[in-house]
């Protein structure tokens, strides 16, 4: 079955990122062959953490072969269906060591309480400031929801290659997306509290907290639905930086991007009514003139 259309914590920072990546991706539907190593890992460390806590809310015994087995399970997949592209002198089996590390090193940590849900997709209307709601809804989805002395709280986990800061969670509109969802879902505000699995030479975890307010989920729908305009008008465009580009799948098409020879017949003579033809002056007849053609050369690739 067709997911209904809907947005996503990833598709709105793609948009944010790079317009064009975007129109790629999510417009044009090009497949996406290859995935940085980052990206990988950070998925078969999900499938290990999301195996670790289902059995815990199944009041289950920890076994640690099944969670390695479920990152290994994953990442084999992500290299069957994709190219992982390494970078920084990354390697495969470092890739895979520094995985299995992170999530032993998670592992002696006391285990988390209170577990209402894990990895749950979460379907929800947004909402401007103006309390509209928009067209298209936000799809959310949860690694791990914990509720102890009446208190919810959305985890969100990461594997990143340095520490995080308090700035990084306090502007991030990933926490902004859970707490909205959790509100409409539940009626009910949560806390989000990130665990970073930090890929130092020595692993190490990092746990940051915050919150995020009514005027927030607002702000966000703000957001979206500018972002929405922006779309449904075709502003695409890119956004090159090392960042960005290092490990995009589309750099062919990106080079190609707007390089189309414009051609005689794209001039479109702008059409006017006889009468008003006749009401502008001279200098103002003389304007759309000379504007018409920059408009025929404005439309998206
Ligand atoms: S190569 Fe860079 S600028 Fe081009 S689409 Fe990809 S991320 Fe955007």
């Amino acid at each position: 079955m067709r997911d209904r259309p809907h947005w996503s914590y990833s598709a709105i920072t793609q948009y944010l990122r790079c317009p064009l990546q975007y129109f790629f991706q999510r417009v044009l539907g090009i497949p996406s062959h290859s995935i940085g190593t980052g990206l990988a890992l950070g998925s078969a460390v999900h499938a290990g953490l999301a195996e670790y806590h289902q059995r815990l809310q199944r009041k289950e015994a920890l076994d640690t072969e099944l969670v390695l087995k479920a990152f290994h399970e994953c990442w084999d997949e992500k290299e069957l269906n994709e190219t992982i592209q390494y970078r920084d002198g990354d390697t495969r089996e470092d890739s895979i060591e520094q995985g299995v590390h992170l999530l032993e090193l998670y592992l002696k940590e006391p285990p988390p309480e209170g577990i209402v849900a894990v990895e749950q997709r979460i379907l929800v209307p947004l909402y401007n400031s103006l309390g509209e709601y928009l067209e298209t809804p936000l799809v959310a989805i949860t690694d791990l929801i914990t509720e102890t002395n009446e208190d919810l709280t959305v985890r969100e986990f990461k594997t990143s290659g340095r520490a995080y800061s308090e700035s990084d969670v306090a502007s991030s509109l990933q926490p902004t997306c859970y707490v909205h969802a959790v509100r409409e879902t539940l009626g009910r505000d949560a806390n989000v509290e990130y665990t970073v699995l930090v890929k130092t030479k020595t692993p190490k975890i990092q746990r940051l907290k915050t919150s995020r307010f009514a005027e927030d989920c607002g702000r966000l729908g703000d957001l979206v639905q500018t972002i929405q305009r922006a779309v449904d008008l075709g502003i695409f465009y890119p956004v090159e930086s090392p960042m960005n580009c290092s490990t995009c799948p589309y750099r062919q098409p990106c080079r190609e991007w707007g390089q189309k020879p414009r051609a005689q017949d794209e001039f479109v003579p702008l059409t006017i009514p006889l009468e008003m033809a006749c009401s502008l002056n001279s200098t103002a007849r003389a304007a759309v003139c000379v504007s018409q053609p920059d408009k025929a050369s404005s439309v998206a690739p």
